[in-house]
């Protein structure tokens, strides 16, 4: 073969992937990739399947379904006060994958630099090398996780181009302040530089705490993406439907890609989420359900030897095994699988540099039973 036909020749499968293989190999209970194991509402499936019929089976706009953009912007509107121009500012896309990808595409060149935030998402790193970009890791210190922005600011040099941050955070639960949003714009406003804003997990936020988006800082949003995904909104991961949020000069750009990475992406269903979003309890409701079943979860593993780390957002707890085994964590993780019949999600795979950490990644999108079942058996480990 081609020896420079890889331009990832030590790029496997995502950790994600792997994992739920392994869970499904061995009939584990699956508390690892990140998917809810209940079904999205009837009701919007019955809107898809209505569309459908109505004839709504064409290529949509590039930009999105327009009464799906201006359903986005109204939901902005009431949930941060800033009113867009959601036709010019808001682009419909393939999940918030494809948008990180995109606007990865849209900015980067050799040599750019890119900060990321570590633990960081899988798909950050190989986009950013996709286009030649060079990845700059910062570690958020164990266990609190909370950034320090100096050591952000040390960080930067005249080729910083992007820094990507993710609120609430997968995977540690952590979500940022007003006060990092401000710290961030004082960093980036002396700089050539952007943000990507990935705030897929912006509706599961607990303990009366609220999301900060980009979106209510009009200076940091005047540099900014903001991605979204209405997967995790909705519970249906599997429709890869999300949108991309950024002032019209940026959008511009961005579109310019969009238009040849995908173009345009399922008309049925945007036309579907656009009258689903009508209602804001769809997606008001998520937090009091989440947190029900985070606390729940913690409640139950109390009478276990792991030790949850403290997660006020998205639908992930770390736990930390020190107290159960002196493994790795993917081989601890591969031996609870396997052994103990749950899977998670080892942490280390969001490394550059992976830190000698004990910890796994639970899933708790998952109905009572389950929860209840994979507490049992954690319980016994
Ligand atoms: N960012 C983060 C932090 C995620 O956890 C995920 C997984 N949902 C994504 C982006 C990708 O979202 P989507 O499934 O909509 O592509
Ligand atoms: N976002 C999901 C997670 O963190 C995984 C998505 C994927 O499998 N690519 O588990």
């Amino acid at each position: 073969m081609d020896n420079s036909l890889s331009k990832f020749p030590n790029l496997s499968d995502s950790i994600f992937s792997v994992m739920s293989a392994l869970a499904h190999e061995h009939d584990a209970i699956n508390l690892a990739q990140g998917f809810p194991n209940f079904d999205c509402d009837e009701y919007l499936k019955d809107l898809v399947y209505q569309y459908m019929k109505a004839g709504k089976n064409q290529y949509a706009l590039m930009r999105g379904v327009p009464k799906l953009l201006d359903q986005i912007g109204i939901k902005i509107k009431n949930l941060y006060g800033i009113l867009l121009d959601a036709q010019e500012e808001i682009t419909i896309t393939a999940g918030a994958t494809q948008a990180i990808f995109t606007v990865i595409a849209t900015l980067i060149r050799p040599g750019d630099e890119v900060i990321i935030i570590e633990p960081a998402y899988d798909s950050y790193a190989p986009s950013i090398q996709s286009f030649g970009g060079i990845v700059i890791p910062y570690r958020l210190p164990a266990p609190h996780f909370n950034i320090d922005w100096d050591a952000i600011e040390s960080l930067c040099t005249p080729s910083t181009k992007l820094i990507i941050i993710n609120t609430p955070h997968n995977p540690t639960g952590t979500q940022l302040t007003a006060t990092d949003l401000q710290a961030l714009w004082q960093i980036i406003k002396k700089r050539a530089m952007y943000v990507l804003s990935d705030e897929v997990y912006e509706h599961i936020v607990f303990d009366g705490q609220k999301h900060h988006s980009v979106v209510e800082h009009p200076a940091l949003f005047s540099r900014s993406f903001a991605v979204f995904s209405f997967g995790k909104l909705f519970h249906n991961t599997g429709w890869k439907i999300g949108y991309c949020m950024a002032p019209k000069t940026l959008t511009r750009e961005f579109r310019k890609l969009h238009q040849f990475n995908v173009f345009s992406v399922h008309a049925p269903t945007q036309y579907a989420i656009a009258d689903y979003l009508t209602d804001p309890n769809t997606y008001l409701q998520l937090t009091q359900v989440f947190q029900q079943k985070r606390d729940y979860f913690l409640e139950k593993l109390k009478a276990s030897r792991f030790k949850p780390l403290p997660a006020v957002g998205s639908y992930f707890i770390l736990v930390d095994y020190t107290a159960i085994s002196d493994l790795s964590d993917k081989a601890f993780a591969k031996w609870m699988t396997i052994h103990k019949g749950v899977a998670s999600i080892p942490i280390s795979p969001f490394y550059s540099d992976p830190p000698e950490h004990k910890l796994i990644r639970l899933c708790f999108a998952k109905t009572k039973d389950v929860l209840t079942k994979s507490a049992e058996r954690l319980c016994k480990i």
